[in-house]
């Protein structure tokens, strides 16, 4: 009883703490999020690997995998504006080739640069 009339007196100093904590938000972009672990983020393409073979396109339930000419021969290129990160064409691809990263910063201003190009997915997003 006593005890609990101690807590409710003291419960809004209680509340002063968080003005001294570090805020919980970015100031992005002058800020970027570290590298999350788990995290499904921006895929790569290991350009050696693929087999051409669009077996990703086509397990892929939004569309968001097409194929296009890149050093005279086809390669997988990524809408991240459709893909849902369901990581599907990681489980499918026979060779390992295409993998989601923990890259979380998928910012930008039109749809256009949300197409990833296969000579964008062969680098270290980010890079
Ligand atoms: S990434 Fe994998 S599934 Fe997609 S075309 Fe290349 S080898 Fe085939
Ligand atoms: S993560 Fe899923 S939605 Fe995105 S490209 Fe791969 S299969 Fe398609």
């Amino acid at each position: 009883m006593v005890l609990d009339q101690l807590r409710r007196v003291f419960e809004p100093f209680a509340l002063l703490k968080n003005l001294f904590k570090k805020p919980m938000t970015l100031q992005f972009p002058y800020e970027v999020l570290p590298e999350l672990g788990g995290y499904r983020g921006r895929h790569m393409l290991d350009l050696e690997k693929c087999a051409g073979c669009f077996i990703c396109a086509m397990v892929c339930p939004n569309k968001a995998i097409f194929p296009v000419e890149f050093q005279g021969r086809k390669y997988p290129r990524v809408d991240l504006g459709k893909c849902c990160f369901c990581q599907l064409c990681e489980e499918y691809c026979p060779q390992n080739a295409i993998k989601l990263t923990s890259y979380a910063m998928l910012v930008t201003t039109d749809k256009e640069s949300a197409v990833i190009t296969p000579e964008e997915l062969g680098k270290m997003p980010g890079h």
